[in-house]
């Protein structure tokens, strides 16, 4: 039988990528368009820990089911480890990829350091706030211009010395197998098994009741 696990998560990009890191485990994996409306998770932590903590555990506790969340983002050298935990808003609150790879662009114009890493941590939460946690890290640098079509985010400016190219230029197979989330996953695939039975031990029984009548 399946597990159904939700990603904690709108963002169809991220669903694509893990959906298919995890197409060949007995998972059914749902995300938050696959439910009506909840309220929306505050991602206010200092740390991707925090953050995916947070997304993880309200997401099991609104709807009773296991629920992974991803917090992500680069970190780069130059600028003292931003953007961080703010990557998604690095601009503005509610900015497009490209104008955050344009400010980025712009506070690197006169840095020679150019070296970053994109980091990743899990969090696969219960219903009780119970979770486990996998982090990966992934280390380029940053180009002078956006290159490539593919893939979302920073990733037209992320160098990838070992592929001579950016994530942007890479498929997507090519960069699941070194990407922080690629990594981050491949803990949590290597580990499947006892994490689904990890769940099962720590998934709330509804209490048994007796219905009065013949
Ligand atoms: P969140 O993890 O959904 O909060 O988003 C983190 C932000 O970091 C994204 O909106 C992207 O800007 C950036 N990011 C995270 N992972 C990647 C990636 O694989 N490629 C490019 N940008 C990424």
């Amino acid at each position: 039988m399946k597990t159904t696990i939700v990603l904690a998560t709108r963002n169809p990009n991220k669903t694509r990528e893990i959906r298919k890191l995890l197409e060949n485990y007995p998972i059914e994996l749902k995300n938050l368009d696959d439910f009506g409306p909840i309220p929306e998770v505050v991602e206010d932590g200092e740390t991707f820990d925090e953050n995916a903590y947070k997304k993880a555990s309200f997401t099991a506790r609104v709807l009773g089911f296991p629920a992974m969340a991803d917090d992500s983002g680069l970190s780069v050298t130059a600028l003292g480890g931003k953007p961080g935990v703010r990557s998604a808003r690095f601009a503005s609150e509610n900015a497009t990829d490209q104008e955050n790879v344009d400010k980025l662009l712009d506070e690197m114009k006169e840095k020679s350091d150019r070296r970053a890493a994109f980091e990743c941590v899990i969090s696969i939460a219960v219903p009780t706030g119970a979770a486990l946690t996998y982090e990966g890290r992934c280390e380029g640098t940053i180009l002078d211009a956006p290159q490539g079509e593919n893939g979302f985010g920073y990733d037209p400016v992320f160098f990838f010395p070992d592929f001579n190219k950016t994530f942007a230029q890479s498929s997507l197979e090519e960069k699941g197998r070194v990407s922080h989330r690629g990594k981050a996953l491949a803990q949590v695939t290597d580990e499947m098994d006892k994490i689904l039975d990890w769940i099962d031990i720590h998934m709330p029984r509804p209490e048994p009741f007796e219905c009065k009548g013949k």
